[in-house]
């Protein structure tokens, strides 16, 4: 399946903050040119720190705060022997029930128009909690030493801003195999599946589509050629109880009590001030009592 022009010109209904976008990366036609990576940098301008020591066409062990998006090479033998070189896309997934979003405990990480998970930097105070909560090691805080500003959690925006000015992501823009797709989530995985159906007719018997059902839907969807584990790609991942009970439970309750605290603290200035009032408040001098004066 070739290049699809209703899905490269299309735009979000600027009128319609709850339709949800999505971008949609058939690996088998990646070409693994990295055109997408430095897109990413340039646009979002993050530092650029090439790690040649590690023996592979990746460029970075993995994602980290600077770096938002990442072509995973994977080199393996099939089941039938077979030399395989695959590659994969890595960024964040904009889980429609995300980790972070539950672990955050500032909201810094939030759900944000057009299924967008969004990372507002003002919010954030690098607690660090979000990383092991995203099952897909795609937020990462800057611990070094280059950054200047204090340490803030860093992951790929679907280009909020770009898109929300009728843009396309800048990593779908640079693509030049058209491989990266971004549009109506509804859409894409329609056109995912019939993709997924042409590999199979030509023998590519594991090919399947990823992100449909996934955390209650991902906003960044795969057409794979082989199962999602060959990719390290999580299977049937679930978002925790016990965060989702600490964020949704827990935190309204203990916020709950420190509200009422700071209520009960400010009736009680009030009263002393009533107390007080026409005699010793705080920083007054006491009027001595009528008897002593006679
Ligand atoms: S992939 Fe990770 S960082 Fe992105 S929304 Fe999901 S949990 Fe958050
Ligand atoms: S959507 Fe934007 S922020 Fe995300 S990987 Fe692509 S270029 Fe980077
Ligand atoms: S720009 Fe497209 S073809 Fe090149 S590495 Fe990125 S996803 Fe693959």
């Amino acid at each position: 399946m070739g290049r699809t022009a209703t899905l490269a010109a299309w735009r979000p209904d600027p009128g319609n903050p709850k339709q949800q976008v999505a971008m949609l990366v058939d690996t088998t036609e990646c070409i693994g040119c990295k055109a997408c990576e430095v897109a990413c940098k340039q646009w979002n301008q993050n530092e650029y720190r090439i790690n040649q020591e590690l023996g592979t066409y990746q460029s970075h062990p993995s994602l980290d705060a600077q770096t938002w998006t990442l072509i995973k090479f994977i080199e393996r033998e099939d089941e039938d022997g077979v030399n395989q070189w695959l590659m994969q896309k890595h960024n964040c997934m904009h889980c429609s029930e995300a980790g972070c979003v539950t672990a955050c405990p500032t909201d810094a990480l939030h759900y944000g128009d057009y299924g967008v998970v969004t990372l507002d930097q003002e919010k954030c105070i690098g607690c660090a909690y979000c990383e092991p909560a995203c099952p897909f090691d795609a937020i990462h805080v800057d611990k070094s030493a280059f950054r200047q500003t204090a340490q803030k959690a860093g992951k790929c925006t679907l280009c909020f801003d770009r898109i929300s000015n009728a843009m396309q992501p800048a990593c779908v823009s640079t693509c030049p195999t058209d491989c990266i797709k971004y549009g109506d989530r509804g859409e894409l995985l329609k056109w995912a599946y019939a993709r997924v159906e042409q590999l199979k007719a030509m023998g590519y018997a594991n090919a399947n589509v990823y992100g449909d059902k996934e955390l209650g839907g991902l906003h960044e969807l795969y057409v794979l050629l082989e199962k999602p584990e060959v990719y390290g790609l999580p299977v049937n991942p679930t978002l925790s109880k016990r965060l989702t009970f600490w964020k949704y439970g827990l935190q309204p309750v203990g916020k709950a009590i420190l509200g009422a605290a700071l209520f009960g603290m400010v009736i009680n200035w009030f009263a002393a001030r009533r107390t007080f009032k026409g005699g010793h408040g705080p920083g007054e001098e006491a009027e001595a009592p009528a008897s002593l004066h006679d």
